[in-house]
């Protein structure tokens, strides 16, 4: 059973859900969905599907199979998100969930969107599209202020960090080079080294760079089998302001936000490992950074354990959203599931792995 919290503006990190429809390859297979919405921001897992002894988890907000990607924009909280990043502080949004579960659909939509069409109107944009159409608008509001964009767009594959924007082969064939992650003792925060960031104008620069780092982890994956399950990628928007203190005053006040949008590897990987040499690697690495994100959500969500040790260290991920996760951030889980029966039991983890964060 899942059932519906009232969204919390205090809480710094909120979860929703949102549950794909059954894709048609399922429904040729004669799959049916053992997820039912009763209504009042509820839904029921059809119990007997896998002897699940009854079992209750808390979210922020449910969407439903209908659920269009404007709906997930105007009521996931993402747009307050936006808003705080404009404001100045390290914002995150991240998806969780299996492969296959809608984690890039939700994200950023069909990528051939922006290759072939750049329909503004297209229903299937996702949220970072549509958050950053959300941007400019209120960007363009706030007159007293000056303001500029940057952006970035990276790629955590087996703990090393590659730039979606300049991925840099040493030799055809072998992966990118890959940027070392490292710690700001003047900032109080981590960073990656030589990580491009692009200038971004207006609207357009934002999806150029969208694309461009779409099109690069394509190139990457035709490599590597199941690439893109097993790798992390977070686009960053870095947004600066400048404000004068008082109308008629020389002191300018200097703000930095930063909107993380997070497409995580798969959930599955938690569990799946092959026993041969480097998958094992990998899947440990996969396993371990989305285990440490766990970890340091659910430490922070507990008022007990929020105070201690949050083991950010543990993985790249973690170290790259630390500032969003912790102190003045904000963070927004979307947890992704498919509702079909063969997928049950990865669609009850990511509902027990979000629900750590409540
Ligand atoms: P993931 O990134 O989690 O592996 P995808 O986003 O690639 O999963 O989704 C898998 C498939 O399901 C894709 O073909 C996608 O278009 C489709 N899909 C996912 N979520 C939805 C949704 N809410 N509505 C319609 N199709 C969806
Ligand atoms: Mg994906």
């Amino acid at each position: 059973l899942g059932s519906l919290d009232d969204f919390d503006d205090c809480d710094n990190i909120n979860v929703v859900v949102r549950v794909r429809p059954l894709n048609e390859k399922e429904q040729n297979r004669g799959e049916d969905s053992i997820i039912t919405f009763p209504g009042q921001g509820q839904m029921l897992l059809e119990p007997q599907a896998e002897n699940i002894k009854a079992k209750q988890f808390r979210f922020n907000i449910l969407f439903e199979p209908e659920a269009t990607q404007e709906d997930v924009l105007s009521h996931s909280g993402a747009k307050r998100m936006v808003e705080m990043a404009v404001e100045g502080y390290p914002c995150t949004i991240f998806c969780y969930g299996q492969t296959g579960s809608g984690k890039t659909h939700t994200l950023t939509g069909p990528p051939h969107l922006f290759r072939k069409a750049p329909d503004m109107y297209s229903e299937d944009h996702g949220l970072v599209f549509r958050s950053f159409v959300y941007l400019f608008q209120v960007i363009n509001e706030q007159k007293d202020k000056d303001f500029l964009l940057k952006a970035s767009y990276l790629e955590i594959y087996n703990e090393k960090v590659i730039d979606l924007l300049n991925p840099v082969q040493p030799e055809p064939g072998k992966p990118p080079r890959s940027l070392m992650v490292r710690w700001n003792k003047k900032k109080r925060a981590f960073f990656v080294e030589n990580l491009f960031t692009v200038e971004c104008e207006e609207l357009d620069d934002l999806l150029a760079v969208l694309e461009e780092g779409l099109r690069n982890r394509a190139v990457a994956s035709h490599n590597m089998n199941e690439f893109s399950s097993r790798s992390h990628t977070i686009l960053t928007v870095y947004i600066t302001s400048e404000q004068k203190a008082a109308e008629d005053s020389d002191v300018y006040i200097s703000k930095l936000g930063k909107l993380n949008f997070v497409d995580l590897a798969g959930s599955e990987m938690t569990k799946k490992t092959n026993s041969e040499g480097k998958t094992l690697e990998e899947a440990n690495n996969i396993n371990k950074s989305l285990m440490v994100l766990g970890t340091c959500i659910s430490n922070l969500s507990d008022p007990k354990k929020k105070t201690g040790h949050i083991p950010y260290r543990d993985s790249k991920l973690t170290k790259l959203l630390a500032d969003s996760l912790a102190g003045s951030g904000v963070t927004l889980m979307i947890a992704c599931a498919s509702p079909a029966r063969s997928n049950i039991s990865e669609s009850l983890n990511t509902l027990r792995y979000a629900s750590r964060a409540k």
